[in-house]
């Protein structure tokens, strides 16, 4: 936090408003509305002035959008690289220059031409499709704002950005060198904005519904998701007594990030990081971790152009095993399906959390699934690689997928093909798994799902502000099944991990280990506060 204004609060009553945080810390300044003072854009009477118009507009965007690469680095860059790329493409574009042609002003034509793109992903709120739909829509934004020659009016230093949603381009040109943080109405933890906070410690929180404008100082709790308006004196005071623990918290932690984790009374427990594209590894120091205890293949899968042929598969999971070194490094295969749909592959269904995702569509559509097998097969000659199921819910499911492994490994082998077999194991995130182990011994070993987990045990959408209370890991009912897949898992030696959200958040931590936890994969952002939370827990 920087800068303390005198003022706390404008006039009025204290308001508080309560959302889930999606990049945790404190901030606190005057609020910026940044989606405010739209200008309008004044069409031609012919088509072709507006195609130029059009076409000028996209060219602007796209040098802005190449400034902005410049002095951008890893993850957000090749976003912005996706974006650039976006511009470039003729599929994109075609249809709003055709419209120009039917008649269309630049304006409309370009918002129709997005607005069917962006639909078919903008209800996800999976990590890649939600972020592809937020790309689209910055990528509208941005040419709009060219078109109308409105440039975006910079947030004051310090500022709490709010709005409904925030464009990538729109964080990254922000100034966060003096604090500030992000309240959204809507947005969403998955999103990657959220992803980009988290990496840079921006606060932020989502899902805080209509918020007011207000010009006193307001208050961001980015570690519990409130936003405070008007704050009385006890409300500040508290606010700043959280605001100073989590500040020694975070300054603790990087002490830790470089040690083996070890428990307050001395026990070792394992931390590997969640990762998804192959590019995240690139900010890692894989010295600082037990290696891969998750990597999504989603990512893969939601690329333009199709789905992913078989080489491409094998280099993305080589370049990670390679960087391994030797760690582990457990691949999943692909979820598709439910919240992550995609064209070409996933179904539209009616309850999609409760439909054809993860092994299930995969065993339905064994062409694309032989694909990745063969990938994987091949990849796993490069370290030590693991592969688990997504989404199993009955032992038929596992036994019918390791068959496809076995048999793709047969026909390499004919063929002459480099390849290895690697451990198959499965996700726990199935109530039927987790009540009835036992059915899954011949797993060579377990991965808690805790985010699916949660929400099946607890009928409460992980995706969703309005349960968001109910949405708990530390539910006795879920930590009694977490603990009875551990206690079977030792019993068994079946090895047994977590690798939900829950085992990089510091509160839950201690819940974890003491429901027998000893191995945690955790976002790669949250790795030094896993670590900090384990050594102060007395398991
Ligand atoms: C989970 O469900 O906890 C999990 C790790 O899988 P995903 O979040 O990708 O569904
Ligand atoms: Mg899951």
């Amino acid at each position: 936090m920087h800068g303390r204004p005198d003022k706390i609060s404008a006039t009025g009553p204290e308001q508080r408003f309560t959302g889930i945080s999606a990049s945790a810390g404190y901030a606190r300044g005057p609020l910026f509305r940044f989606e405010a003072g739209a200008a309008k854009y004044v069409p031609s009477a012919s088509p072709a002035l507006e195609t130029g118009t059009l076409k000028a507009a996209i060219n602007k965007a796209s040098a802005r959008l190449a400034e902005l690469i410049a002095s951008t680095a890893g993850e957000a860059a090749e976003m912005l690289e996706f974006q650039l790329a976006m511009l470039a493409d003729d599929s994109l574009t075609d249809p709003a220059l055709a419209s120009i042609e039917k008649g269309f002003a630049a304006d409309e034509a370009w918002n129709d031409a997005l607005a069917a793109e962006i639909a078919g992903y903008e209800s996800s709120d999976d990590d890649y499709f939600r972020a592809r739909a937020a790309d689209l829509r910055d990528i509208r934004q941005q040419v709009l704002d060219a078109l109308t020659s409105s440039e975006s009016v910079s947030a004051p230093p310090g500022a709490i950005l709010i709005g409904n949603d925030i464009a990538p381009t729109r964080f990254l040109a922000t100034d966060w060198t003096q604090g500030g943080g992000i309240a959204l109405s809507a947005g969403s933890s998955a999103s990657h904005v959220a992803m980009l906070a988290r990496s840079r410690g921006v606060p932020m929180v989502v899902g805080l519904g209509p918020l007011p404008d207000h010009d006193g100082i307001a208050l961001l709790d980015a570690e519990h998701g409130t936003l405070l308006l008007c704050a009385g004196s006890e409300a500040a005071e508290l606010f700043e007594a959280s605001a100073k623990a989590f500040a020694g918290r975070q300054q603790r932690a990087q002490d830790y990030l470089r040690r083996p984790a070890v428990t307050a009374s001395g026990t070792p427990v394992r931390v590997q990081v969640n990762i998804a594209d192959p590019a995240d590894v690139e900010s890692i120091d894989i010295s600082t971790c037990d290696g891969v205890g998750l990597m999504r293949t989603e990512f893969l899968f939601g690329k333009a152009g199709g789905l992913p042929d078989e080489d491409t598969q094998y280099r993305a999971y080589r370049k990670v095993l390679e960087w391994a070194g030797g760690k582990p490094v457990t691949i999943r295969t692909v979820d598709a399906g439910g919240d992550k749909p995609v064209p070409g592959f996933t179904v539209e269904e009616g309850n999609p959390f409760l439909g054809l995702r993860g092994i299930r569509l995969s065993l339905a559509r064994p062409d694309i699934f032989r694909v990745q097998i063969r990938a994987l097969l091949r990849a796993a000659i490069h370290g030590n690689l693991k592969v688990m199921f997504p989404m199993i819910a009955v032992p038929e499911e596992y036994g019918r997928a390791a068959k496809l492994f076995a048999e793709e490994a047969r026909s390499l082998a004919a063929s002459g093909v480099a390849h290895a077999m690697p451990p198959l194991g499965i996700m726990v995130e199935v109530p039927s798994v987790a009540i009835a182990p036992e059915l899954f011994a011949n797993a060579a070993f377990f991965s808690i799902g805790s985010n699916d987990l949660t929400q099946y045990v607890m009928a409460a959408a992980r995706d969703n502000t309005a349960v968001a209370a109910l949405n708990s890991v530390t539910n006795p009912a879920v930590l009694r099944l977490i603990e009875a897949v551990a206690t079977f898992g030792h019993e068994h030696s079946i090895p047994v991990s977590l690798c939900g959200d829950a085992g990089g958040d510091p509160a839950s931590i201690p819940y974890l280990l003491k429901a027998g936890l000893r191995d945690l994969s955790v976002v790669p952002a949250q790795l030094a506060l896993a670590k900090a939370a384990i050594a102060e827990a007395e398991e």
